[in-house]
């Protein structure tokens, strides 16, 4: 099964509209897609209409922001109901915040002589009510701060450079309970991505279990070789179940292409097991 299960549209920071993303994954040979948007759902019926047109499976994704310990990390949500209240209303929530973060990190900008950031960022969201450094990034490209949006992120929008802020983020629990109440599963998106120690990295899966989280990307377009051995080892240990994804933002932005993850290790069990 070519399951791709993280990926954003233009209703988050992906370069392509839902129905964009559907023919980019079917050409690429996904046989099952999620939409996995930061933070936001509005995404989810264009992008399942457009994969009952070529007969590919689709489940309803999410990836919420949360505040952990000294940072923030992901929580993707596969197969919610995008009508839950508890879910769409917490995340409502959350892109609100988003508003007063990006007008601050325009300061933060504005402050090291980069002027006009939030026009500029704002011209480059597909979705105003959900801005995100990633579009802040391509602004930073656009005048000249940065040959790609890649490398953007080691001078700018990063703790200790211009451009970045501290956020309050939803906590590990909310977001855990939202999925769980919407009926879908969470999954704790690129752990590899987090510079964690694995003391720490164990005290997260620990944590995430407990609160009943049931998932692992283990294999991600944000990890290395290495890492799909890493995270397939701790998924054993911890009885998590494998996620695939290559966490797809758009021709070029991307590192890893739709579909062109390896296959799960076999003794793991992948998330779609029961669906
Ligand atoms: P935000 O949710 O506003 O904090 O923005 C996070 C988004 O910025 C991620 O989902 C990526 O799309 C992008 N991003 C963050 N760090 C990097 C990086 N090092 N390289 C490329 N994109 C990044
Ligand atoms: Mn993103
Ligand atoms: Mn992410
Ligand atoms: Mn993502």
């Amino acid at each position: 099964m070519n399951a791709d299960l993280h990926c954003h549209s233009t209703f988050s920071d992906g370069l392509l509209t839902p129905t964009q993303l559907v023919a980019r994954a079917y050409e690429c040979g996904v046989q099952m897609l999620a939409l996995t948007d930061h933070d936001e759902l509005a995404g989810l019926t264009e992008a399942r209409c457009a994969a009952e047109g070529v007969r590919m499976r689709f489940i309803d994704g999410v990836e919420i922001s949360v505040s952990w310990g000294e940072g923030s990390i992901h929580i993707v949500g596969l197969r919610i109901n995008p009508l839950n209240l508890e879910l769409s209303e917490g995340l409502e929530r959350t892109r609100t915040s988003r508003d007063s973060r990006a007008i601050k990190m325009a300061a933060s900008l504005a402050a090291a002589g980069i002027p006009d950031a939030l026009e500029g960022a704002l011209r480059y969201a597909g979705n105003p009510a959900l801005i995100s450094r990633a579009h802040f990034a391509r602004f930073l490209v656009e005048q000249g701060y940065a040959r790609e949006v890649r490398s953007v992120f080691e001078h700018y929008l990063v703790k200790g450079k211009p451009g970045f802020v501290p956020h309050q983020w939803a906590s590990l629990a909310e977001a855990i309970g939202w999925i769980l109440a919407s009926g879908g599963m969470a999954v704790i998106a690129h752990p590899g991505s987090y510079r964690m120690s694995l003391p720490v990295m164990r005290e997260l899966l620990g944590t995430f279990r407990d609160l009943g989280g049931q998932g692992l990307e283990v294999l991600s377009g944000a990890h290395s070789p290495e890492q799909y051995q890493e995270y397939a080892k701790l998924a054993r240990e911890y009885g998590l179940h494998a996620s695939r994804g290559a966490d797809y933002h758009g021709p070029k932005e991307s590192r890893m292409e739709f579909g062109a993850l390896p296959e799960l290790p076999p003794d793991l069990t992948p998330v779609w097991q029961d669906w």
